[in-house]
């Protein structure tokens, strides 16, 4: 098939190479000359998985290429879709500028049968949107041209978004039109391996599903943020609470891990759209409202136990950070809550040194010289009152507490991933800060009658 993506972001990037890997051919168009260029040379602009090989790979054979120019790009493809970024509005609605401005770019310079389809996460109505704006350029023109919508959202998750793309849990298609939704089976078809994964419906339930995913997920990780603030309280281990209900069939172990709040692109955008929607009609989600409040006061958790260690006034301290990015596998900082930790501490008047695997070249261009970025983990600890962790990467779950200990001015370990068993943190002389749990487990073995 001949497919043309618009807007070369994480999905628009990660759907054009994946789609060239199972033989289509590919053009992806992006409005950012500088990112297209960077393409063209053979840089992959993010940080992704398995996205760099795959991209050369595909270029090579002559199935990928990028460009800038509209008319170029919507000549090519049947298959036109759409991944342009939805950024909240000032008052928390999807901002839908850029996907109007590529539906427009179609119906200016289609010359056949089109069907268009939105990746991007829109709100319920966009599609609407979107085929009366190809409908009027169409019109502008006096042209008479065929063309469908269609709903697609997409479900990858940064850090796995190829193996996501390649092996999809459920791939979502909402239309009403039958050529539609057979040229969507046939794009989809190279994906399924063993079973049908492809749920059709209408284009408006197509739209609020994915919505509704997000925003169960962000409420499952607020209200697992809220009870590990209960449990350190009441004095119970969030840990052992979370292996109680996962366990729960009904529950399930997935997005129960207390932390930092959630960040990055998608929830906190995705919430705030849903909730704007819902009171838009009359029909307000209140729980979302709770959903964001509680993230917010989570995002500051790290920052709350810190003050409460060392002070409000943290001039003259030093913190070494590690994690940057929203989650592990991404360079991502969009709403990262290292940035609101780093803000804090840097309003109090402490100085940071951060360490991220990904992450470095993007926090350079949020904090320029504001913070201080060591070459290695261990390296941001020298000289620092204090560690505080932010991002569960996987090359920090292993220290070696002995040199941890050591490097560190004063042994302290703020967790806001909960990465570690507090009693090893104990025995290894570390005074220990994670999130909802038990602070003193290490001695309680050992206690007769405790
Ligand atoms: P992104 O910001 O990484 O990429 C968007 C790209 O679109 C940019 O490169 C931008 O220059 C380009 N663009 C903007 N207007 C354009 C136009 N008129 N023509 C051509 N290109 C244009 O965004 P993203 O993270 O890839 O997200 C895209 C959409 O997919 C959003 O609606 C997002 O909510 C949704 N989504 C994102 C993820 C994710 O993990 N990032 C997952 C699922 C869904």
């Amino acid at each position: 098939m001949k497919i043309t993506v618009i807007g070369t972001g994480y999905v628009g990037l990660v759907a054009g190479a994946c789609l060239a890997d199972v033989g289509n051919d590919v053009v992806c168009l992006d409005v950012d000359a500088r990112k297209i260029e960077r393409l063209r040379a053979g840089e992959v602009p993010i940080h992704e998985p398995g996205l760099e090989p795959l991209v050369a790979r595909n270029a090579a054979a002559g199935r990928l290429s990028f460009t800038t120019d509209v008319a170029e790009a919507v000549r090519f493809g049947a298959l036109q879709l759409i991944a342009v970024g939805t950024p909240p509005d000032e008052d928390g609605s999807a901002d839908l500028e850029h996907v109007v401005a590529a539906a427009q770019g179609v119906g200016r310079h289609m010359d056949g049968y089109r069907v268009v389809v939105n990746k991007s996460t829109v709100p319920v109505g966009t599609a609407d949107r979107v085929r009366r704006a190809i409908a009027a350029e169409l019109a502008a023109r006096g042209a008479a041209l065929p063309f469908a919508v269609v709903a697609n959202p997409e479900f990858l998750k940064e850090g796995a978004a190829v193996e996501d793309f390649m092996r999809p849990d459920r791939v979502i298609i909402g239309t009403d039109d039958e050529e539609a939704a057979r040229v969507m089976r046939a794009l989809y078809a190279p994906f399924q391996r063993n079973h049908e994964r492809l749920i059709l419906m209408d284009v408006r339930s197509a739209e609020l599903t994915k919505y509704a995913a997000n925003a169960m997920l962000a409420t499952r990780i607020s209200f697992m943020n809220e009870l590990a603030n209960l449990a350190e309280r009441v004095g119970a281990d969030i840990e052992l609470v979370r292996r109680g209900i996962g366990a729960d069939p009904r529950i399930g172990y997935h997005f129960l891990y207390p932390g930092v709040g959630y960040g990055g692109s998608c929830f906190p955008k995705d919430v705030k759209a849903l909730a704007r929607t819902a009171r838009d009609v009359g029909v307000p989600l209140d729980v979302l409202a709770a959903v964001e409040r509680a993230n917010d006061a989570q995002k500051r958790v790290v920052s709350r136990k810190i003050v409460k260690r060392f002070g409000q006034d943290l001039a003259g301290r030093r913190f070494a950070l590690w994690g940057l990015a929203f989650k592990p596998g991404t360079d991502d900082m969009r709403e990262a809550p290292s940035r609101v930790l780093v803000e804090d501490l840097l309003a109090r008047g402490a100085a940071v040194c951060a360490y991220d695997p990904a992450a470095m070249p993007e926090a350079r261009r949020i904090f320029g010289d504001r913070i201080a970025y060591a070459a290695a983990p261990l390296a941001a600890l020298d000289g620092a009152d204090a560690l505080a962790i932010v991002t569960e990467w996987k090359e920090f779950r292993g220290p070696d507490f002995a040199e941890l200990r050591a490097r560190l001015r004063t042994p302290v370990v703020f967790d806001g991933r909960n990465l570690y068993e507090p009693a090893d943190l104990a025995r290894a002389g570390i005074e220990y800060y994670p999130v909802g749990r038990l602070q003193a487990r290490a001695e309680a073995p050992t206690g007769a009658g405790r």
